[in-house]
């Protein structure tokens, strides 16, 4: 190999480290980028590529950003899931001997940004690391370096429960063992999006005990704690001062929502569009704050279980219902609060300005107002949560005695500091002060004496404080008073050997004042830092009440109402689909009721397609949600059930990430279900079979229907357009039929949107067809069809395989029969020719 220059050696060394990053590497004002770093950082970043000389070698690949707006380039990079190592000059160029010697000192990854440029203001940015057990457990910890929030659960329920437990947690990159098996790293990464990132060596750092105090005798969560704070330490090389002591989340005191759930019913983002447009959060969202916005998505993942926790929310949401003048005020004060909790980890990051304390001064001087308004209530809740709103007072006179109203950006160039705060800070501002005054009163003197009107005194950077006359006066100059220093083309600059004097004094002056004020800046950054804890509990209270203030504003503007929860039964009157009615004319939604209870607690619900079947299911598992939560609901009354698991199998969002047809995830899905529902769970079937042969889907309906009704007797909602199944009622004796009531008016179907007890009489399938405006020659050959299948053989047979089917489970009460029996059998292929004439005539459309 050729030899290379001793910079690029050490160039080598370093990234021979730093594989999985790009090497930012610091070259004068520029970071610059070599080898395969810079052919991609050029392609990803749009940047020039050019050459470098390397000793004996042939030119190597090599692109740069300038130093000072390399934060946009970083974040480009990191936005896209890579990672940036940035390598500085760690020792003074001056002193050096031969190449300067240089050190990563932090490592930039997606799970690890503190830039608040290149965070979401409301979202978190999770770094999560996973730990794997020979016991078959799982542990998971998640942690916002941004907050200092750490966040530890352990799942002993198989790999499965680990992938649904992180799907949707903001999560941008994983920590694991290099060991986790190979298929499962593949299933992180192309399930969750995210980055992944190994850390194989895992010692628990003593320093670090505080922060687990929570988790101090499960060895599995320590180690998995550790992992992560391993990981954090390689990557920041930096105080971690602002994290938090890590809570444990109990899985199980949280309602659980699989991973189908949350994508089915669009809590947080929508199915298409990946947005927040449309989703439940979308509604519910009237946050004032960032760190508000940001609990609401956790509370939004994981509702409560505790019927006495949801109460105590319920009751603050509805003081804040009633008293809306108080609310107001309340709203008011929280816009004026920045997010202290991002502040907090910044100030123990280092990493804050002048500016950042300015937003902390701010914000806590809202506080006042805040608790005011909340003793306002004169109700004990909210008395309590004023109580809360805590910190050391001493903090806040700090700051409004100590930093300017409009600091600058940059801490080491003075103008920070308030005058009156510090004795020796104000001596150099005054004598800086005097001697600029001085120096006006010079220029006004010489001005006089010589009679030169156009005489300035001027200052610039290379010679300091001069006297600069135009040529055409140098004339009035007299002999010897001035002392030469500089020739312009129409002026000449002087000088006086007690002008240079007075700006020693003043120039000394102002370095020892900017000095200062770093000095004190810095001193007032780490009193800040002390009170870390208190800062974050205070942001963690305000959070809160934005939350609940939340609960009530939409409460009041979508008229909700306070739900009650009892035990085993669930009705809601007049209830509303809090999204579907939003997007609609005001009014126009129609309300409906629903009622589940020990006696019946399967519905089948029928009707035709578009008419409301799967919008009234959606309803009910939101409004549980919301319920759970400690929201009020959308209905005009509500006895709520308190559900421990919520699995739905809605619409047709297929997995296209895995490859898996509609079909197999519509199994895969109710599969799930099955196996982990309980009695006190809620299922959602909506048209389950419908993705394979009307005989195998409608068999396996059924089956799915039976065993949950003899197994599970989990709360269900089950859609079909199979009318054959609504003779289950007579069988399944905790079974009823509903249906969403639809009129035929002149062969065109009126959707009512209206629940009725009992079955749907027809499917109006052609209808619909025609709604969608297929052509009318079309819709006239398939009533055609329709009339001779329900008038001749194949309907019959239909009619009579659904009877025979009964007669046969009564007989041998098996739910086999229907697969084996052989006569159903040939009826599936008489019935599937006479289907294939409608299905071709169909397919043969564009
Ligand atoms: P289905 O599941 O029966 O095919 P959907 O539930 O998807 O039907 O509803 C179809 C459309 O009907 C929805 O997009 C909505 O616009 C409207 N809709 C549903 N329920 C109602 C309702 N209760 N009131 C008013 N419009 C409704």
């Amino acid at each position: 190999m050729a030899k290379q220059t001793p910079m690029m050696e050490q160039y080598s060394k370093i990234k021979a480290q730093h594989q999985d990053a790009f090497l930012f590497y610091r070259l004068g004002d520029f970071y610059e980028l070599f080898y395969d770093d810079a052919v991609m950082a050029a392609r990803e970043l749009e940047i020039t590529l050019t050459k470098r000389n390397n000793g004996s070698s042939e030119g190597i690949p090599m692109c740069g950003v300038p130093y000072h707006s390399a934060e946009n380039y970083i974040k480009i990079l990191i936005d896209k899931g890579y990672k940036v190592a940035i390598c500085e000059q760690v020792e003074d160029p001056k002193t050096a001997k031969g190449v300067v010697k240089r050190e990563v000192i932090q490592l930039i990854t997606p799970g690890t940004v503190m830039e608040s440029s290149m965070l979401k203001e409301g979202e978190n940015n999770y770094l999560a690391s996973l730990s794997h057990f020979t016991d078959g457990s799982f542990a998971v910890v998640y942690n916002d370096l941004s907050t200092g929030e750490t966040r530890i659960a352990l799942i002993t329920d198989g790999w499965d429960a680990v992938i649904h437990e992180l799907y949707s947690q903001p999560i941008k990159e994983i920590v694991v063992s290099s060991n986790l098996p190979e298929q499962l790293q593949t299933q992180l990464k192309d399930r969750l999006n995210v980055t992944l990132s190994y850390q194989d060596e895992v010692n628990f750092n003593a320093e670090y005990r505080n922060l687990s105090e929570n988790i101090n005798n499960d060895e599995r969560l320590m180690k998995a704690f550790s992992r992560l704070l391993n990981y954090i330490q390689f990557t920041q090389k930096r105080s971690l001062d602002h994290l938090q002591k890590a809570e444990v989340i109990e899985l199980k005191d949280y309602l659980s929502l699989d991973m189908y759930s949350k994508r089915n019913l669009e809590l947080t983002e929508t199915i298409i569009k990946k947005g927040k447009h449309g989703s439940l959060l979308w509604v519910l969202d009237q946050t004032v704050t960032a760190m508000g916005s940001r609990l609401l998505k956790k509370w939004l993942e994981r509702p409560l279980l505790s019927k006495t926790r949801i109460e105590k929310r319920l009751d603050i949401v509805e003081s804040f219902y009633h008293g809306f003048m108080e609310r107001d005020t309340v709203r008011e004060a929280l816009k004026s609060v920045y997010d202290i909790e991002r502040l907090a980890g910044r100030i123990a990051f280092g990493n804050v300005n002048a500016r950042d304390l300015m937003q902390l001064k701010k914000s806590l001087e809202k506080i006042p107002e805040l608790k005011a308004a909340l003793y306002q209530f004169s109700k004990q809740e909210m008395t309590e949560l004023a109580d809360a709103l805590v910190y050391p007072e001493f903090l806040l006179d700090k700051l409004e005695a100590a930093i300017v109203e409009e600091p600058p950006i940059s801490i080491k160039e003075g103008s920070i500091i308030n005058d009156g705060y510090h004795e020796q800070l104000d001596k150099y501002r005054d004598a800086s002060r005097n001697g600029k005054q001085w120096i006006a009163e010079l220029e006004r003197k010489e001005k006089e004496e010589t009679g030169i009107k156009s005489l300035k005194i001027r200052f610039n950077r290379v010679f300091g404080y001069y006297i600069e006359i135009t040529k055409s006066n140098l004339h009035l100059i007299p002999e010897g008073r001035y002392e030469r220093k500089q020739t312009l083309a129409n002026a000449e600059r002087f000088i006086t050997p007690e002008l240079k004097e007075k700006e020693q004094l003043i120039l000394e002056a102002e370095e020892k004042s900017v000095d200062l004020e770093y000095q004190l800046f810095i001193e007032i950054r780490e009193l800040m830092k002390e009170h870390i804890p208190e800062l974050q509990h205070l942001a963690e209270v305000v959070s809160t009440i934005d939350v609940l203030q939340a609960f009530a504003t939409v409460s009041e503007t979508n008229n909700y109402k306070r739900p009650s929860f009892v035990d085993n039964k669930l009705h809601i009157k007049n209830g509303r689909h809090p999204v579907v009615e939003k997007v609609m004319k005001d009014g126009a939604f129609v309300p409906n009721d629903i009622s589940l209870n020990e006696e019946k607690h399967i519905l089948l619900i029928t009707g035709p397609n578009m008419s409301g079947k799967s919008t009234y299911m959606r309803q009910l598992a939101l409004t549980a949600i919301m319920g759970q939560i400690g929201c009020f609901v959308p209905c005009e009354e509500a006895e709520l059930f308190i559900f421990d698991q919520i699995f739905t199998r809605i619409g047709a969002a297929d997995d296209l990430v895995s490859g898996q047809s509609t079909f197999m995830v519509e199994m895969l899905e109710a599969n799930h279900a099955i196996s982990h529902a309980t009695d006190r769970s809620l299922i959602l079937l909506d048209e389950i079979g419908r993705g394979t042969s009307t005989y195998d889907g409608m068999a396996l309906a059924q089956a799915i229907v039976e065993y949950i009704h003899d197994h599970i007797q989990a709360k269900t909602l089950f859609s079909t357009h199979y009318h054959e199944l609504t003779a289950l009622e007579e069988s399944l004796s905790h079974l009823k039929n509903i249906h969403v009531r639809a009129e035929e008016d002149n062969g065109n179907v009126v959707f009512l949107h209206q629940i009725k007890e009992g079955a749907a009489d027809k499917s109006y399938g052609i209808q619909v067809a025609k709604l969608a405006s297929l052509p009318a020659p079309l819709i006239d050959r398939a009533s055609t069809i329709l009339k001779e299948l329900e008038g001749g053989e194949a309907g019959k047979m239909q009619h009579q395989n659904v009877h025979e089917e009964h007669s046969i489970k009564e007989e041998q009460n098996s739910q086999l029969s229907f697969f084996i029996d052989s006569s159903s059998e040939a009826i599936t292929e008489k019935q599937s020719k006479g289907e294939h004439k409608v299905i071709s005539e169909l397919k043969n459309l564009d």
